[in-house]
């Protein structure tokens, strides 16, 4: 926890920016994400990539997530929040990328409740016979132990029945949050989209 003299964090002056980054397993999530963050000033948040980072602790949170990763489960929002909400303070940045969050319902809810709501939540959309070939392929280099025949199944399971829902609830929420962007052409094509997705974001300047 930053102490107040050196608490980076934002103020209430500065505008925090939100940009939720979603879709099914392998749509080009992270992809998108790398190149975003080298044309805007963004902090790229991976829930995946934490709670990795969390297994690789052998915490028994992180024991408890590796199982439910493993078989394609959600993992307790209380944990990915948590560690989403902890980089976040601990970076004193005010753009976030948060990438593969929320995926859930309750999820959102509990994002907004607890941090704010989303400028923008880009859907990446993808058929799933892609996004099978992509997770077997990356499967081959990945060494991630959910990019599997069996456990891929139950990710596409997961995302249909459990994440799929975020996106109507946030079109609910208001008819200008979701963009919908296919990620089935090659990531640069894919990206000339989104960056004129993200311009319309009031307050968002190109970098380079
Ligand atoms: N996961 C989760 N909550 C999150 C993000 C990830 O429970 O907010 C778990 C879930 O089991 C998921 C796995 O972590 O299948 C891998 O997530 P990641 O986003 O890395 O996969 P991707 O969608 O990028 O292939
Ligand atoms: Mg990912």
């Amino acid at each position: 926890m930053a102490t107040s003299a050196s608490n980076k964090t934002p103020t209430s002056k500065t505008k925090r920016t939100v940009v939720f980054v979603l879709g099914g397993p392998g749509c080009g999530k992270g992809t998108q994400c790398e190149k975003i963050v080298k044309d805007f000033g963004f902090l790229h948040l991976s829930a995946g990539d934490l709670l990795r980072e969390e297994v690789k602790k052998g915490t028994p949170v992180g024991l408890n997530c590796d199982k439910l990763m493993k078989e394609g489960k959600l993992v307790p929002v209380e944990v990915t929040l948590g560690l989403i909400e902890k980089a976040m303070t601990a970076s004193g940045k005010s753009r976030f990328l948060i990438d593969g969050f929320p995926r859930a319902i309750d999820q959102a809810k509990a994002f907004e409740a607890k941090i704010c709501r989303p400028d923008k939540v880009l859907f990446l959309e993808c058929p799933k016979e892609v996004m099978e070939q992509r997770l077997l392929k990356r499967g081959e280099s990945s060494g991630r132990s959910d990019d599997n025949q069996a456990t891929i199944i139950k990710r596409f399971e997961t995302f249909q029945k459990e994440s799929m829902p975020v996106i109507g609830f946030y079109d609910g929420v208001d008819k200008n949050i979701v963009a919908k962007v296919s990620s089935v052409p090659p990531p640069n094509q894919v990206y000339e989209v989104v960056v004129s997705v993200l311009r319309n974001i009031p307050g968002l300047e190109v970098k380079a």
